[in-house]
C-alpha cells in the first residue's frame, strides 16, 4: 500500500501517521521529520533546510524529491509506505509520478480557524514524535507514550505558522485537485473530536478499499 497523507499544517496528520503506519505495517516518511534529523545531526542538507524552515518556506524542491526518490529505495518501504509532507506542490507531485506508484491519497480537511491554536499550543516529544496540545499536558512536561522530553518546535509560533499556512493555501491545496483527476482521493474532516476518531473513519476506508 502506497499512500499520501495530504492536509493543512497542524490538520493532525503526524498523529493519523503513526496510526495507519502501525495498522498497514507500512513505513511512515516524513520530510519534515528528515529535515529535522538532519538539523539535529548538523549535516549540509540540514543547514540548508534550517532558514527555510525557520521562515515557513518550502526546501528547494531538487533538495526535497532528491531525498524522498532515495529514501523510496530503502528496504524498509518494498512493503509500502505513507508519505507525510510529500509532495507539497505541483512540481513535486509530478516529480513523483516519475518514480513511485501511489495508491491512494489521504486528504485530512480542517477549519482553518482551528490551525493555528493547535499549532502554537503543540508541544512535541524529541525521542518517539507524538504530538500534544498544551491545555491537555496538565503542567507534564515529558510524553506520555515513552518518556521523552517534550519540546515545542521551533516554526510553531505565530509568524511562521501564518506562513506555513499560506504555502499550504498557494501551493499545496492545488494538489487535492491533481489527485481527485486521478481517482486516487480519500477526503476526510478533521474535528475537535479526539484523533482516534478521524482514524477510525480512516481506517475503515482503507480496509474496504484495499483489503
Ligand atoms: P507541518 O506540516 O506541520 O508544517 P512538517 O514537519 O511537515 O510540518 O514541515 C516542516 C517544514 O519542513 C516545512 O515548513 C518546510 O520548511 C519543510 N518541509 C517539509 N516537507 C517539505 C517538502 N515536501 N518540501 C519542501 N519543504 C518541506
Ligand atoms: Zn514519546
Amino acid at each position: 500500500m502506497k499512500l499520501i497523507l495530504l492536509g493543512a499544517p497542524g490538520a493532525g496528520k503526524g498523529t493519523q501517521a503513526t496510526k495507519i503506519s502501525e495498522r498497514y505495517g507500512i513505513v511512515h516518511i516524513s520530510t519534515g521529520d528528515i529535515f529535522r534529523a538532519n538539523l539535529k545531526n548538523g549535516t549540509r542538507i540540514g543547514l540548508l533546510a534550517k532558514s527555510y524552515m525557520d521562515r515557513g518556506e518550502l526546501v528547494p524542491d531538487e533538495v526535497t524529491c532528491d531525498i524522498v526518490k532515495d529514501r523510496l529505495t530503502w528496504e524498509d518501504a518494498a512493503k509500502g509506505y505513507l508519505l507525510d509532507g510529500f509532495p507539497r506542490n505541483l512540481f513535486q507531485a509530478e516529480a513523483l509520478d516519475t518514480f513511485a506508484e501511489i495508491d491512494g491519497v489521504v486528504n485530512i480537511n480542517i477549519d482553518q480557524s482551528l490551525l493555528l491554536d493547535r499549532l502554537c499550543g503543540r508541544r512535541v516529544c524529541r525521542e518517539c514524535g507524538e504530538s500534544y496540545h498544551v491545555s491537555m499536558l496538565g503542567g507534564a512536561t515529558v510524553c506520555a507514550r515513552c518518556g521523552g522530553e517534550l519540546y515545542q518546535r521551533k516554526d510553531d509560533n505565530p509568524e511562521t505558522v501564518a506562513s506555513r499556512l499560506s504555502v499550504y493555501n498557494e501551493q499545496t491545496a492545488p494538489l487535492i485537485d491533481y489527485y481527485t483527476k486521478k481517482g486516487v482521493i480519500l477526503n476526510f474532516t478533521s474535528t475537535e473530536a479526539p484523533p482516534e476518531v478521524l482514524f477510525e473513519e480512516i481506517r475503515e476506508t482503507l480496509d474496504r478499499r484495499f483489503r
